[in-house]
């Protein structure tokens, strides 16, 4: 059986019914987003408390999970660990993006925990805040120390395009 998949008979059109169930599996990958991706070989982990409600399974809890992907600034590998709440409803006859497939005495987790954890991924991942980056001009990573190279490189070349283009308005 898939991880994910809970069996949740004892619940199904019991109004009031609810249970906590913890399950804890790999997500099949890729899962990426921008420039981080969630660690597949790390176990996701899901712990809700599933409760029937009018004419659903509520899927209250969190959903955890790891991430990696390089710093944004020094492309340093940067890791870190994702911890999602969710409060996500399950109806036999799902409504698309509002609500997850219940079946005849089960539901599977897994799409909720793959959603939930793609939204959280983050886009820009930094290793530090205070990451000073790499040099724009010779590459070398500022946080072993300045390279030397003259800070206003950049800002030279720019000047030198607006009197061009200056120039050539005239
Ligand atoms: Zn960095
Ligand atoms: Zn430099």
């Amino acid at each position: 059986m898939k991880p994910f998949v809970v069996n949740v008979a004892d619940l199904v059109y019991k109004p009031g019914a609810r249970r906590r169930e913890r399950v804890e599996g790999r997500l099949p990958g890729p899962i990426i987003v921008v420039d981080s991706a969630l660690r597949t070989e790390v176990p996701v982990v899901v712990d809700t408390v599933l409760e029937w409600v009018s004419d659903g399974l509520l899927a209250t809890g969190t959903v955890e999970g790891a991430w990696e992907g390089p710093c944004r600034r020094c492309l340093r590998p940067v890791q870190g660990t994702l911890r999602v709440d969710v409060q996500e409803l399950f109806e036999s006859t799902p409504r698309d993006g509002e609500s997850y497939p219940l079946g005849h005495d089960r539901v599977d987790l897994e799409p909720l925990a793959r959603e939930s954890l793609i939204l959280d991924l983050p886009l820009a991942p930094v290793c530090s805040e205070d990451c000073r980056g790499l040099c724009p001009a010779c590459g070398a990573d500022l946080n072993a120390g300045d390279c030397g190279c003259p800070p206003a490189t950049a800002d030279v070349r720019w000047a030198a395009l607006d009197v061009l283009r200056l120039s050539g308005e005239e």
